[in-house]
């Protein structure tokens, strides 16, 4: 089965995990503060938090915020459940904004609409989570101008978009945001195996991020509420998690990190490719931005449902019989059982059901083999054509 997205593993990458191992730091040390200190370098902000998952860097980012109970956050529905449940963990609601069709994120004008519909019924949001779907930025600026309007705070959900750029500038550097989220698992673009990283201009935020991954604990004195008892003193002023990330994820990511630029020139090499590929047929390939690039974390293309045309179902499964592990990114978060009765209405999100019923993620990854790449279009002509 050719998969829709897998990690590469190089034998840097193995000698720098086995190094740590033989070290004597194995959970965060040394090598988290470094991992940190390259990641805010690279995506040129100010402070970078390490922890063990992008899910736990959402919640981390939601506490850190000061997101609670009676509190209200807005994303995308199609995302992965993680970019809502953050809000549920911290006793707030969860409220989600259509999409665009066209890049197949938060839809500004939908979200401008909304804000003026919820200033009305006295509940505007704490918290928006645009999600940078596919690795393709968000407006950010759009939505940070509506933010200046209505005082909510900005979360990016850059799970998928390292290495991208948005304004000729890195994501990840939070110019218009709060805070941006980065997940490490295999399938993205760069894997720790489990790992997730928050960045940040801001050096409150900052604090109260490292405090909430470590159990609220703090061993800086300026921080005590009183003078330290001895040495061996530390003092929880706060309630946090263990979301620690270990050293030795953290040397794999220092790795990986190395390969960054080669990892998302290939990824679109790959996208230009299936652009060039798929040219007339009845599919719809992902838009281009014009100021910015995507990290093509996903390719996405939409199946068009015309009369008489094999339907998203039929293509998806004929291609899954011929080894071809397509996916569907992502089923709308408020469809989920655990979402359903919490009062969300479908008519309110059109765009967001068109997406989701004709939508089909290739395979996409660094090391996937061109003659493969050929094989899928193939599979998808002789399926489309018949
Ligand atoms: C992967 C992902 C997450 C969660 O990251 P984990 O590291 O798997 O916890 C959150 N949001 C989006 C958009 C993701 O793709």
């Amino acid at each position: 089965m050719i998969p829709y997205g897998r990690q590469e593993i190089n034998s840097e990458d193995i000698n720098s995990v086995i190094g740590i191992l033989k070290s004597d730091f194995l959970t965060q040390g040394p090598t988290v503060s470094l991992f940190e200190e390259k990641f805010a370098a690279e995506v040129g902000a100010s402070y970078a938090v390490a922890v063990n998952s992008g899910t736990s860097a959402l919640h981390m980012s939601c506490a850190a915020l000061g997101l609670g109970k009676g509190g209200l956050l807005w994303t995308s529905p199609i995302s992965f459940v993680a970019s809502a449940n953050c809000a549920l963990y911290c006793g707030a609601d969860v409220d989600f904004v259509d999409i665009d069709l066209n890049t197949y994120n938060m839809s500004v004008d939908a979200l401008a609409n909304k804000l003026e519909r919820a200033e009305k019924k006295g509940r505007l949001p704490d918290i928006v989570v645009p999600v940078h779907m596919c690795g393709r930025s968000c407006d950010v600026k759009s939505i940070k101008k509506l933010a200046d309007e209505y005082h909510f705070k900005i979360i990016e959900d850059a799970c998928h978009a390292i290495g991208g750029e948005y304004r000729g500038k890195p994501i990840g550097n939070c110019q218009y945001s709060d805070i941006s989220v980065f997940s490490f698992h295999p399938v993205k673009i760069i894997t720790t195996a489990e790992g997730g990283m928050a960045t940040t201009n801001d050096a409150e935020i900052f604090e109260n991020m490292r405090l909430f991954r470590n159990h609220g604990i703090t061993r800086d004195e300026k921080q005590m509420t009183k003078e330290p008892d001895g040495p061996w003193y530390y003092q929880q002023i706060g309630l946090g998690y263990n979301y620690r990330m270990t050293d030795v994820q953290a040397a794999l990511g220092i790795s990986q990190l190395e390969r960054l630029k080669d990892y998302v020139k290939k990824r679109n090499d790959i996208a230009d490719l299936y652009d060039e590929l798929l040219d007339g047929l009845p599919v719809v390939t992902p838009s281009r931005i014009e100021d910015g690039v995507s990290s093509f974390h996903l390719y996405v293309i939409l199946i068009k449902n015309d009369l008489g045309s094999p339907s998203r179902r039929e293509i998806f499964d004929c291609l899954r019989e011929n080894g071809i592990g397509v996916n569907v990114h992502y089923i709308p978060i408020y469809k989920q059982p655990y979402y359903e009765n919490m009062g969300y209405e479908q008519d309110d999100f059109p765009i967001s059901e068109n997406y989701y019923s004709s939508c089909i993620s290739l395979p996409i990854f660094p090391t996937l083999d061109e003659n493969d790449q050929r094989y899928v279009v193939e599979m998808l002509k002789q399926v489309v054509h018949k």
